[in-house]
């Protein structure tokens, strides 16, 4: 089976390779299939595949959708997407803009906390680009200053959900996301299902709904996963008739325990999503 990683983050969104330089390594790593799914962001794709055919890498079109559950923010991989469908750009500039204004309010309330100016470290850190701010470039900076110890002790604290520099954006819905994808010619594969600290019974509830949405598939295996937690997640693709994805998740350096091409090798039990596409 070739060497396929569905899951990557480059500069467009809170990765820190530049598209090109993910691709070349993802090659010199043995990766023969690499997905690049930014965050809310299709637009690191074109640069991708210039590199990608260079190095004779397979590079898929992905993007990782912000999206809302109810209450719950999720994320939804639009694999194997047509980035030239107007529709699916457009919507995902919308939410880029949403990414961009929140960032300023995330720096305003960091500064009123006493926690320095961020702002010109985030964009720098985004190519100047505010639509491509996310928390991590915030969490880099917290680190960065000292004023936190790690990346997670920066959610913890200050990035998370409620906490002290928290602010919501009005993500899409999962049924739209999913019809996004589906509208651009994608595959929607719901990603890592065992982070959204949600109890069993909820993730359950949220794969029926996914599934009935029009989602396809579910990545089993991702990044930094235990294996035990991938044989569940398994038997939850098998049960929800939902295809079995796999990809690290890679950002860069400053998330070390995610490494390009390195994850858990998907159960005997599972139908690939690739044998899609
Ligand atoms: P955003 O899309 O800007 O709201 O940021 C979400 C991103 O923050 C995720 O894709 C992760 O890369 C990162 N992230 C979220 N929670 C944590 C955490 N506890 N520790 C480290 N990184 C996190
Ligand atoms: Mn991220
Ligand atoms: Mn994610
Ligand atoms: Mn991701």
């Amino acid at each position: 089976m070739p060497a396929i990683d569905l899951h990557s983050h480059s500069l467009y969104s809170d990765g820190s390779l530049a598209p090109g330089d993910l691709c070349r390594l993802a090659a010199d790593r043995g990766v023969e299939i690499l997905a690049l799914t930014d965050h809310d962001s299709i637009r690191g794709l074109p640069e991708a595949a210039e590199a990608a055919a260079a190095c004779g890498l397979r590079l898929i079109n992905g993007v990782e959708i912000s999206a809302m559950w109810g209450n719950t923010l999720v994320h939804v991989l639009g694999l194997n997407v047509d980035i030239r469908n107007t529709a699916l750009q457009e919507n995902l500039n919308t939410q880029a803009g949403a990414r961009g204004r929140r960032a300023r309010l995330i720096a305003d309330r960091l500064a009123a906390l006493g926690k320095g100016e961020s702002w010109e470290f985030v964009l720098a850190a985004a190519e100047g680009d505010a639509d491509r701010v996310g928390r991590t470039h915030f969490a880099r900076y917290l680190m960065d200053a000292g004023h936190v110890r790690n990346l997670q002790q920066a959610f913890s604290r200050f990035l998370g959900d409620g906490k002290l520099a928290a602010v919501p954006i009005p993500w899409v819905s999962l049924q739209t996301a999913i019809m996004w994808i589906l509208e651009s010619g994608g595959v929607p594969v719901l990603a890592h299902p065992s982070r959204y600290g949600i109890s069993q019974t909820k993730l359950r509830a949220l794969l029926q709904d996914f599934r009935d949405a029009g989602g396809v598939g579910m990545e089993v295996s991702s990044g930094a996963e235990k294996s035990n937690v991938v044989q569940q997640l398994a038997a939850l693709a098998v049960r929800f008739d939902l295809r079995a994805s796999q990809g690290s998740d890679y950002h860069g350096a400053h998330m070390p325990w995610l490494k390009l091409g390195v994850f858990p090798d998907l159960p005997k039990t599972c139908r690939p999503v690739w044998e899609l596409f």
